[in-house]
């Protein structure tokens, strides 16, 4: 599968070295981004293409587990907040 997508449309920051995809040219900012984009974009893998997919899923399940935590964290601390403070108020008139 082939995507013709035009470099114009398509920025990376001033200072930041793009890397292009082997198979359509298409610029990211990291090698990163680029092996999931060839993982889900095109067929016919090499196989150090298929690694650096694996290797970029298995980082991209990390991150989201991590993100998960943190949102976890936060509902927690809401909910302490507000449990606590009408802890506090109720307390306060009695
Ligand atoms: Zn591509």
């Amino acid at each position: 599968m082939s995507l013709a997508i035009p470099d114009t449309d398509f920025h990376v920051p001033d200072g930041e070295t793009p890397v292009q995809c082997p198979h359509c040219g298409r610029p990211f900012r990291t090698e990163r981004l680029r092996a999931l984009h060839v993982g889900d974009a095109h067929d016919g893998w090499t196989d150090d293409e298929r690694e650096a997919y694996e290797s970029a899923m298995e980082a991209e399940r990390e991150d989201l587990f991590v993100y998960h935590l943190k949102v976890v964290a936060s509902l927690v601390a809401v909910y302490a907040f507000f449990f606590f403070t009408y802890l506090a108020v109720s307390m306060a008139q009695a």
